[in-house]
């Protein structure tokens, strides 16, 4: 059914199958190219210097940033937000941040830290579809507010912020804005420069290139931000991120970016069709599902539905040949029901029966009709099993 070995694979937001005109671009820095671009002394050295230029040149124009060098590499998106969060040092004043009940755990666990360290967060909780309001943002700025951290999409239910409203809220009042971009880049519109954002934290697997790579744009020419680096040594990425370059990773990322890029507008159009196909397959009538999260302002490739009654782990059980995932692939480690579930208002019983589906590059409607297909027997298997169902919308 797929078109590659293994299952039908429909967890695109948890990470992607590399492209392959990605790994080929990477293999010759594995083979060949297998320089260190600090090696300042021979040509092995001097091409993988270049080509980890040419990437942060490619992901900077992605993005629109001014200047390539406010790319800093770093190992992920996670790493990204822990340097922006925790390594900001703070104005003398600063002793207030803001961000939302919706991040990723590296934002919340991030923020976390700095409470335990004395600073005071507030957490914006989303409307029903999981925006969080600009207004929200503009009333909980304070005297002493120095960071904003708002996410530009949801991972769990795609929803997409405010993001340029949020960034000239934040100009105005002079507070430092970063937002975890790590679903945005590459797959919506995303311009630092249009959206006033001083920081903003990605990673390339989730665009069709190796785990293992992530940047964080930092523009300090409108405001002093000063980081203190999270892991010292030879002093790379302008002493921000010491460590040898995974250089590998990072031509694999900026290739990824470009071809991201270059079909954004018309992967956009295809992915939502998906999605419609989806929909319009499968077999269940308006009382027994909903769609979780805003339903137009939201991921091309995402969709949050939750089959009223059903657990979403038994339907899972029950279709192994395809890979889905159930709530936030990122908590699926534990058995909580999802805090951005729990966030935009759902009970812990349609929590549970929510299944998160990522549409991407290389599935098709073949696919997603069998997929529907299987659902459909699935769903109509667990409903004969259960007598009463627990359905609340
Ligand atoms: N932020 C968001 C919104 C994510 O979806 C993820 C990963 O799922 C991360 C951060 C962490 O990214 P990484 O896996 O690169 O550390």
């Amino acid at each position: 059914m797929s078109s590659c070995k293994g299952p039908i694979y429909l967890d695109n937001i948890a990470t992607t199958r590399i492209d392959p005109q990605v790994l080929d671009a990477i293999i010759p820095y594995l083979t060949i190219n297998y320089g260190n671009p600090s090696s300042e002394s021979h040509s092995l050295g001097w091409d993988a210097s270049s080509a980890v230029e040419q990437a942060r040149a490619e992901i900077s124009k992605a993005i629109n940033a001014h200047h390539s060098h406010q790319i800093v590499f770093t190992s992920g998106a996670t790493e990204s937000v822990n340097l922006a969060i925790c390594g900001m040092q703070k104005k003398a004043s600063g002793r207030h941040i803001i961000t939302s009940t919706i991040e990723h755990k590296s934002v919340l666990e991030s923020c976390a830290r700095l409470e335990s360290q004395g600073i005071e967060v507030t957490y914006l909780a989303p409307q029903r579809d999981g925006v969080v309001s600009p207004s929200a943002v503009y009333d909980a700025v304070r005297d002493d507010t120095y960071l904003v951290s708002i996410m530009a999409a949801n991972n769990e239910i795609g929803s997409i912020q405010k993001i340029e409203e949020i960034g000239k809220i934040c100009l105005d009042k002079n507070v430092v804005f970063h937002t975890d971009a790590t679903q945005a880049v590459g797959k919506i519109y995303f311009d630092v420069q249009a959206m006033n954002i001083d920081m903003a934290s990605f990673c390339a697997h989730k665009i069709y290139s190796p785990k293992g790579s992530g940047a964080l744009y930092i523009n300090n020419s409108l405001k002093k931000i000063i980081l203190e680096p999270l892991i010292l040594g030879g002093g790379q990425e302008n002493g921000l991120r010491s460590g040898t370059l995974n250089v590998p990773g990072i031509v694999g990322f900026g290739h990824a970016v470009r071809i991201a890029m270059e079909t954004l507008q018309q992967e956009s159009i295809r992915l939502k069709g998906l999605k419609s196909i989806f929909l319009e397959n499968i077999n269940v009538d308006h009382d027994g599902f909903c769609i979780n999260g805003h339903h137009q302002e939201c991921l091309p490739g995402l969709l949050n539905i939750s089959f009223l009654g059903i657990d979403a782990d038994s339907l899972l059980l029950e279709i192994p040949e395809i890979a889905l995932s159930a709530g936030s692939a990122c908590n699926s480690a534990g058995r909580q029901p999802s805090h951005v579930l729990k966030a935009i208002g759902l009970s812990d019983a349609n929590s549970r029966s929510s299944v998160r589906l990522g549409f991407g590059r290389f599935n098709n409607e073949k696919e997603v009709k069998y997929v529907c297909l299987r659902i459909n027997e699935v769903l109509k298997k667990l409903r004969n099993m259960v007598p009463t169902p627990f359905i609340t919308k």
